[in-house]
Formats: C-alpha cells, sequence, structure tokens
C-alpha cells in the first residue's frame, strides 16, 4: 500500500508507478523529472531488457517485473503498456492499490480501455483514462524524451464515474509535461483518432505491402527510387506491430466506419482519373493543400519544406549527388 507521503509540491500525488516503461513510458518519467516531479518512480514492464534500459537512463528509483508489486507502494499509476494488455495489467495490480491512488493510461484507442479498465479496479472513480496525442514509429525506453508531449495534446475521456478531482489531477500532471487539454467523451476521441490516426496508418501498412507485393517492380527498384510520398509512408509502416495491431482490435467499428468512407472518396478519385476529370482533381487537391497550411497554422507541424528534414550543407551537395526533390 502507498505510504501516507504528502503529494510532491506542484503535484496531486507523491509517487508513481509506471506500468510499460517503453516510449510513451519513459518521456512521461523523464517530462516528469524535467516538471520537477521528485518523488519516487517505480517502472514495471515484462521485458527486461527495458527494466535494464530504465535503469542506465536514470528514469525509475526501483524497477519490477512484477505490476502489482510496483503499483502498491504508489499513488498515481500510469498504465503506458500496449492497448491490449491494459485489461490483464488492471485486474493483476486492482487488489493492492491504495484506496487514494489515482490509475490513468495513455492507450490510444479510450473506448475498450475505459470499459474493461474501469471493471477490473477495485473503484473505478479513481480511474481517469487519458491519450497524449504524441509519439513515434519508434519503441522501448531508449527511444522516449522529455519533450515529447510539449504543446501536443493530452485528450482525457472520463467516464462517468470517474471523480472530477481525480481528472483535474491528472489534467494537471500532463499539463506539467507541457500538454494542452481537451476533455472528450470516448465515442469521439475513438471516432476523431481513427480518422487522424488509425485510417492513416492502415493505408500506409498497406501501401508499402502493395508497393513490395507489385512483381512488375522490383524490391531494390522500390527503395532506391523511394521518394518523399512512399518514404513518408514507410516511417508509419514501421510502427510498433503489438501496439497497431491492438489499436486496430479494439478500435473495430470506428476503423471500419471511416474506412468505407475512405474508400468510397477513393473510388470517387479513380472515376476522375479515368475519365480525365483534371477539374475534379484540382479543386480536391486545392482543398487538401489548405488543409495542410491550418495545421502548419496551428502548430501541429513544421512549414519546413520536407517536413523540415536536414539538407546537406551546401560543400556536402557539391560533393554527393542530392535526390530530386519528391515530385510526388
Ligand atoms: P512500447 O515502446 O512498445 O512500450 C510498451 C512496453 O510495455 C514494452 O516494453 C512491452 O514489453 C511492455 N508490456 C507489454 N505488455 C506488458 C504487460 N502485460 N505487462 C508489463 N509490460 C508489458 O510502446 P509505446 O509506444 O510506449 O506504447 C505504449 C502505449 O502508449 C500503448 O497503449 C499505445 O497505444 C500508447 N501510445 C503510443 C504512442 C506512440 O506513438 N508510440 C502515442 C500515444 C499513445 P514487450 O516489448 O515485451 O511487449
Amino acid at each position: 500500500m502507498a505510504d501516507a507521503a504528502p503529494p510532491a509540491e506542484g503535484f496531486g500525488f507523491s509517487s508513481i508507478a509506471i506500468i510499460g516503461i517503453g516510449l510513451i513510458g519513459a518521456s512521461v518519467a523523464l517530462a516528469l523529472r524535467e516538471a520537477g516531479f521528485t518523488g519516487p518512480i517505480a517502472a514495471a514492464d515484462r521485458d527486461d531488457e527495458a527494466l535494464h534500459a530504465a535503469v542506465e537512463l536514470g528514469i525509475a528509483t526501483t524497477t519490477h517485473a512484477d505490476a502489482a508489486q510496483a503499483a502498491a507502494e504508489a499513488d498515481m499509476i500510469i498504465l503506458a503498456v500496449p492497448v491490449g494488455a491494459m485489461e490483464p495489467v488492471a485486474c493483476a495490480i486492482g487488489p493492492v492499490l491504495s484506496p487514494r491512488a489515482i490509475v490513468t493510461d495513455v492507450g490510444s484507442v479510450k473506448g475498450a480501455v475505459s470499459r474493461t479498465v474501469s471493471a477490473a479496479l477495485p473503484d473505478p472513480s479513481r480511474f481517469v483514462p487519458a491519450h497524449p496525442i504524441a509519439g513515434s514509429e519508434q519503441s522501448g525506453p531508449r527511444a522516449g524524451y522529455a519533450s515529447l508531449f510539449r504543446n501536443r495534446w493530452c485528450i482525457l475521456t472520463p467516464t462517468d464515474e470517474t471523480d472530477p478531482s481525480a481528472t483535474q489531477v491528472v489534467a494537471d500532471m500532463w499539463r506539467a509535461m507541457g500538454s494542452n487539454i481537451e476533455v472528450m467523451d470516448v465515442e469521439r476521441h475513438d471516432l476523431v483518432l481513427a480518422i487522424t490516426s488509425h485510417l492513416p496508418h492502415l493505408i500506409a501498412y498497406n501501401i508499402v505491402r502493395t508497393a513490395y507485393d507489385m512483381e512488375a517492380v522490383t524490391e531494390a527498384e522500390v527503395i532506391k527510387f523511394s521518394a518523399g510520398g512512399f518514404r513518408d509512408f514507410t516511417r508509419l509502416a514501421a510502427s510498433d506491430p503489438t501496439m497497431w495491431r491492438d489499436v486496430f482490435l479494439n478500435n473495430r467499428a470506428a476503423v471500419i466506419e471511416t474506412l468505407g468512407r475512405f474508400s468510397e472518396d477513393l473510388a470517387i478519385l479513380q472515376r476522375a482519373i479515368r475519365w480525365g476529370e483534371g477539374d475534379q482533381l484540382y479543386d480536391l487537391f486545392e482543398r487538401t493543400r489548405a488543409i495542410r497550411m491550418g495545421i502548419v497554422e496551428a502548430g501541429q507541424d513544421t512549414a519546413a519544406p520536407d517536413f523540415g528534414r536536414p539538407r546537406p550543407a551546401a560543400e556536402e551537395r557539391h560533393r554527393t549527388p542530392v535526390p530530386e526533390p519528391a515530385s510526388d
């Protein structure tokens, strides 16, 4: 059980357990340290190498192979395992939780996680589902960094049972890490994320598969000539297989709904190309360019060409053949 230590200065809790010390879990630990959290941070993971890295990186006070052991001593428990592992972890820690402990998560799907974790915990009023809209295609604690959540959104989806004071503590924790907070209901979250994140990943996985499976184009050519468009899809398609398998299995309805809309719109584009309807193509591309500008203006991406990838220095440019800028 958690000791009766007073909350750390500026935080509504005194000790943290992070279950799953991968990219997101490690980044949370680093960000909270940078924000001035000085209390103990217990890290639990089923992967020995992740625990070993957490020690080496100095991001955990103690490490545990057993999630319950880490959670028993904490009054803020952050579940940062893949979505499919949230329920078993909640079942494992439920019996040892302090009555005043707050449990939150970082899962990319909220409906399934809210339902199953709430049901597994002894006091669902202390559970605050959350999703930081920040991350990368990399995994593991060594990929984590303190500024990952800075100026990014963190969506909270408190349930009807969630105690508002617990939501406040979790919101303040994410604000301390530099995030902006949005509160949403779970259905809306899962629909919005299906179109802004889940579908783009599905398309990326599929386009990379199609390119590699095209018998008329060799694998070597796909790699050699992969300019901006395809290369950017390969970044998404390199994302963690476990994480994304769990996202699709746990957000089925919203993903299938958005995939249906996407397929209909794609058929319209196919028809426009077949019948040479250039005006229709141009109008759409003009609209989508304006959407991209809106994302840049909202501070969610850089306006620099090629996503700000560094260009070779002038001297380098003379020595190294620079690929033509992507035109696709
Ligand atoms: P990650 O780097 O792969 O880390 C997850 C860690 O949890 C791994 O070390 C994994 O071990 C461990 N784990 C899996 N099942 C476990 C269990 N039952 N008990 C204890 N440890 C367990 O993943 P991540 O990218 O940090 O993602 C973590 C969560 O954040 C996911 O729910 C994801 O949806 C969410 N999220 C991710 C991103 C992103 O861009 N990556 C962004 C926002 C939210 P193994 O390697 O042995 O499986």
